[in-house]
């Protein structure tokens, strides 16, 4: 397992919603999606969790950041999710990367950085956990 980058602050409960996210990822990959799940976590509490759901809605912009963050917006009842942490288990795309800016979370947790050009490896707020 690498290192994480300078920045990164762990909190308690990082490895337990990381593993919420793993769940979400797993139910995707039963569904024949990519295997990538989201929670959002506010104040010690999941607010909302998401999967890939590209193939099973037909809509390519249903990534588990983008689910887990439109729940969110609508559980919150405000589209700016201030407070929250994602906990995602892949890297995000270039579009959730923007769709978590936009949402104003402030913190970002990711269990593997993808090899290629990335969009978020030098987010300020990272992790890595064993599989
Ligand atoms: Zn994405």
């Amino acid at each position: 397992m690498p290192d994480p980058p300078s920045g990164y602050e762990a909190e308690a409960d990082d490895q337990r919603w990381m593993r919420r996210a793993l769940e979400e990822a797993a139910v995707a990959g039963e569904l024949g999606e990519v295997p990538v799940g989201a929670v959002i976590v506010r104040a010690g509490e999941l607010l909302a969790a998401g999967h890939n759901l590209t193939h099973t809605l037909g809509d390519p912009t249903a990534h588990a950041e983008a689910v887990a963050i439109r729940r969110a917006a609508q559980a919150s009842g405000h589209w700016r999710l201030l407070g929250c942490t994602l906990y995602v288990t892949l890297e995000p795309c270039a579009m959730c990367a923007g769709a978590i800016v936009l949402s104003r979370m402030p913190r970002l947790v990711l269990a593997r950085l993808i090899r290629k050009p990335a969009c978020v490896a030098r987010w300020p707020i990272w992790c890595a956990i064993p599989s």
